[in-house]
């Protein structure tokens, strides 16, 4: 294929690349039997809490595992299954997925929050609180342990309905984050009408902060904003040492990135853990410079 990747040993593929090949509606046709062959499954990319070296939540993060393209990245085809209506079935087999992980490590006595990526089209389907409502109690999951991240340009679609879905979210007791923070058109009017617990800082500001002055700046009022709002504020992208050491002077609560770690398949996760949790005293020496 023209569109495909070598990336760490793993098939990259990317329909982007042969924008007018039939491959994009064959893949259309594809992801909807990605589900029943069994063919999706979830990374999770921890975040760490700044002030204690602790690991606060993981982010599921959905892939699909092509027989024939290889990995093929979610921002191929999460904008498909918006398009046909099948981010419905993909989300609900995303929540039912990341509850049951997160059940399994609360059982084996891992304490992990986990986060979950909704999108625009969920957010208007008034269902959403439903599904997590009956998945929680499927899995026996407290709402607290999970972690919505809705974008700010899906709150900005439908304004209106968003807000009754986060609404409705949020009263059942499960904890808000806006992801990509920064780069919609969120106003800070609806921020403040918002009930949410975190903004998580968009990683084009935060990639290159150290070596550009305005992302910097950007970065340092999203932090005060967020703590004068009352919210925990998450930087993501953090790819170097540097980076990481700037966050924690500017009072940012959590950090997630490349640095700390990629996103893993469960197995991989347990490994990372288990590593970091070794040498407990020392994490905040070993990745804190500062
Ligand atoms: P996101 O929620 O903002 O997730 C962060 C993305 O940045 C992830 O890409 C992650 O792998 C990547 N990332 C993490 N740390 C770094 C870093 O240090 N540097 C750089 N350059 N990138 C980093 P990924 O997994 O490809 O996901 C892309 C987007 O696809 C996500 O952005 C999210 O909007 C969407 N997505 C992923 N999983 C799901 C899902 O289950 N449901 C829905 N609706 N959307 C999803
Ligand atoms: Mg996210
Ligand atoms: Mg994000
Ligand atoms: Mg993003």
């Amino acid at each position: 294929y023209a569109g495909k990747r070598r990336n760490a040993g793993v098939a990259v593929y990317r329909p982007s690349d042969d924008q007018h090949s039939p491959d994009r509606l064959s893949l259309m046709g594809e992801l909807r039997q990605a589900v029943e062959r069994d063919e999706l499954t979830l990374y999770y990319q921890p975040k760490v809490d700044l002030t204690t070296g602790r690991v606060s939540y993981v982010e599921a993060l959905v892939r699909w595992i092509h027989p024939v393209r290889g990995m093929v990245p979610p921002d191929q085809f999460i904008p498909f299954a918006e398009q046909t209506g099948y981010i419905k079935v993909l989300s609900r087999w995303v929540i039912d997925k990341a509850l049951a992980q997160c059940a399994a490590w609360r059982a084996a006595g891992i304490e992990l929050d986990v986060s979950i990526n909704v999108s625009a089209r969920d957010l208007i389907n008034a269902d959403l609180p439903h599904t997590f409502a009956v998945l929680l109690d499927k899995h026996r999951v407290q709402p607290e342990w999970i972690w919505v991240e809705i974008t700010e340009s899906a709150l900005m679609d439908d304004p209106v309905h968003a807000m009754q879905t986060l609404d409705a979210l949020y009263a059942m007791g499960l904890r808000l984050s806006i992801d990509d923070f920064g780069t919609g058109y969120s106003s800070l009017a609806h921020l403040k009408k918002m009930s949410v617990h975190e903004i998580k800082i968009d990683k084009s500001f935060v990639i290159g902060m150290t070596e550009d002055s305005d992302d910097e700046t950007i970065v340092r009022s999203t932090i005060a904003l967020g703590h004068n709002l009352g919210l925990r504020v998450a930087a993501e992208g953090v790819e170097t040492q540097l980076v990481l050491d700037r966050l924690r002077t500017l009072d940012c609560d959590l950090a997630q990135g490349y640095f700390l770690s990629r996103p893993l398949a469960p197995d991989g996760l347990k490994a990372w853990l288990d590593t970091w949790h070794a040498d407990w005293a020392s994490p905040p020496q070993r990745v804190f410079s500062a």
